[in-house]
């Protein structure tokens, strides 16, 4: 056909993250199974394991991208794991207990924290040394104070805001954990607008109920 001297000859041809996908799925309707085991790919599949993983990162990860079963707990990293709990933490307004680690508030269940950090009590605690570790405030001495932060507080400062009040608003007292559902706002007690800066001492836990009426409040004073 076209073959003429210049032409290239690459000794891999070159195979398509979308090919590789389509075969793991093909495969995977085949055997009528959810999931697809390495063993498996390897007897039926086009493409070699290495090739995919070479591809992917991780065999569990080319499943997870081909949309089959779910990517293994190995795979999880460590930060997905405490944002998640953070997260959850934030809906309950207290500590999650383990069955508390189940959708739709947790993406993930608490096994994966107990296999790491050896039981859920540690991955507690662990998470605790992390939020405050990774919250250090900046130095600023010596500084120019353009350095406000930024207006919105990082998750991570919410949830540290949040603990020191106790996930219970300052003005009314209600928390999500007695009240399922009740939203908690982390709010600036001096406003951004007016100077304030964005640090846990100028911060304060507001229910949403109670925010929009400052908000309200706020705004009958400037007009
Ligand atoms: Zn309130």
């Amino acid at each position: 056909m076209g073959s003429s001297a210049f032409t290239f000859e690459d000794t891999k041809p070159v195979i398509s993250d979308d090919e590789l996908l389509a075969d793991l799925r093909a495969v995977a309707t085949n055997l009528g199974a959810l999931t697809l085991p390495q063993q498996k790919y390897r007897a039926l599949g086009r493409y070699s394991t290495t090739a995919i993983k070479r591809h992917f990162g991780t065999w569990n990860a080319a499943v997870a991208a081909a949309g089959l079963g779910e990517a293994s707990r190995r795979d999880i990293s460590s930060t997905d794991l405490f944002d998640n709990l953070r997260d959850v933490w934030m809906k309950l307004g207290r500590q999650p207990r383990k069955r508390d680690m189940v959708k739709p508030f947790s993406r993930h269940t608490h096994h994966p924290y107990s296999e790491r950090h050896g039981g859920w009590v540690n991955a507690i605690r662990a998470f605790l040394v992390f939020v405050e570790q990774a919250e250090q405030p900046r130095s600023s001495v010596g500084k120019p104070p353009l350095a406000r932060g930024s207006r919105d507080p990082s998750l991570r400062l919410r949830f540290l805001v949040m603990r020191r009040d106790s996930f219970k608003c300052r003005h009314c007292g209600k928390s999500p954990a007695m009240h399922l559902g009740l939203e908690l706002h982390v709010d600036h007690v001096i406003a951004w607008s007016k100077g304030g800066v964005t640090a846990a001492a100028n911060l304060q836990t507001l229910c949403s109920n109670c925010n929009l009426g400052k908000s309200d409040l706020d705004q009958h004073d400037a007009g």
